[in-house]
């Protein structure tokens, strides 16, 4: 059974200072997750974890993150300044690029960040900027179907990213001809798995290519980046991930293929999201309306545009109905927004618990990809982000937006 993190008392309490609907974050599962990762790869001496910025942009987050020893994983020039005004700059920034405007590019060299190529044209771009850094990774993608034990888990034939395999060996050739001394590989093929197999196989692939890259052009690989697709149980049913396994998984693929090649000493990059904080976010809202026509419908304060998710992709997101954990689900319901759009719903013929109006529901595991989504449709202001410290005490780590934030770029003349 899935519990949110926070209590019907605690959150009567914060209710009192900030009105609904808030993302609530979990500081303590927030620090207790990023150790465990941190754990996981304790083998590997170089490790860094670089948290996917687009996951969670708040520099609250990204601070606490800081102090766990993540850096940032940027692709934006506005993401770089977010990590820039955190004091996260250089090496602890990796920048992941992909149709990336110039102007990008040179945000990302004047801050010293690790740049990810996602095309060898973007080479081209670095030549006409006048820099080549010292440290580049190149993005690979093997194309094809990416399969599990006869399951196929993504489609990298069909993806906008990285290069052919041809290309990356091109690639650290030209590169190197211009004085890039130093390596990395970085691979995404698979999204919010739930497996422990995944990093594993996708370390297989990139230690053998780093291997082949190595004896083929002699570049000096410095590090493996695994990236994100860590996912995370939405579905109460779902298990989930074992990182300590995950962590002995790849240990165990490092030694095989790098042990012979003796390249024990390559650093192994991740830049997870979703795993960092999926679970320790809830989206906090109350029921406001209640409707029967043909189905019966609960409608909230919060809408789609606090929590794009369902929407978007017929997401699976938990609803906890507070203080009634224990109550039988024995009525269904359509979970809505109030957005002019049929598919502003959180939960489609869920079955819950009897919700009455001012009953505070808890939306589950919207930590990562949830505020940061969000948008103004309907004119929605976007909603508060409040800290859940370890102590039990609350923070605003983001006021709510005002008219006036919504106004501000318009002209009225
Ligand atoms: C989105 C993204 C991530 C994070 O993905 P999660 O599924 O949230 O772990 C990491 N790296 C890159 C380049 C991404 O685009």
């Amino acid at each position: 059974m899935k519990r949110p993190f926070v209590t019907l008392e605690q959150l009567k309490k914060i209710t009192e200072q900030y009105p609904t609907p808030f993302h609530l974050y979990d500081e303590k599962g927030i620090r207790e997750n990023a150790r465990r990762l941190k754990r996981a790869f304790s083998w590997n001496k170089g490790f860094r974890e670089f948290f996917a910025v687009k996951a969670t942009p708040n520099p609250t987050i990204l601070k606490i993150l800081h102090e766990e020893g993540c850096g940032t994983d940027c692709s934006s020039y506005t993401e770089l300044l977010l990590s820039e005004k955190c004091g996260i700059v250089g090496d602890e920034i990796m920048f992941s690029s992909n149709a990336t405007p110039t102007h990008e590019f040179a945000k990302a060299l004047e801050l010293g960040a690790t740049i990810n190529l996602d095309d060898i044209t973007h080479i081209d771009v670095l030549e006409e900027l006048g820099t080549i850094p010292e440290v580049i990774c190149c993005r690979y993608n093997p194309g094809g179907t990416f399969s599990i034990a006869n399951d196929i888990m993504d489609n990298p034939g069909e993806a906008k990213y990285g290069m052919t395999r041809e290309q990356i060996f091109e690639a650290f050739r030209r590169l190197m001809a211009l004085g890039v001394k130093r390596f990395g590989v970085h691979a995404f093929l698979a999204s919010n798995t739930l497996t422990n197999d995944y990093y594993p196989m996708l370390a297989k692939i990139l230690f053998e290519l780093a291997v082949d890259l190595r004896r083929e052009t002699g570049a000096d690989i410095r590090f493996v980046n695994l990236s994100g697709g860590i996912g995370i149980p939405y579905r109460p049913e779902q298990k989930e991930n074992d990182i300590m396994v995950i962590g002995e998984g790849v240990r165990k693929v490092y030694e095989d293929v790098f042990g012979p090649a003796g390249m024990t000493d390559v650093a192994i990059y991740t830049e997870l999201g979703r795993y960092m904080l999926g679970p320790y976010g809830c989206l906090v809202a109350r029921a406001i309306r209640e409707k029967r026509i043909y189905k019966h419908y609960i409608g909230l304060d919060a809408c789609a545009c606090d929590l794009l998710r369902p929407a978007m992709y017929g997401a699976y997101h938990h609803i906890t109905v507070m203080g009634k954990e224990d109550w039988p689900c024995d009525h269904k319901y359509d979970i809505t927004g109030s957005l002019c759009e049929n598919n502003d719903k959180f939960a489609v013929d869920r079955m819950l618990p009897k919700i009455d109006i001012g009953d505070l529901v808890v939306i589950h595991d919207t930590g990562a990809h949830g505020y940061a989504m969000g948008y103004n449709y309907n004119g929605k202001l976007r909603s508060a982000e409040i800290l859940l410290r370890e102590d039990g005490s609350t923070k605003l780590i983001r006021r709510a937006e005002t008219p006036e934030d919504y106004f501000a770029t318009m002209i009225f003349d």
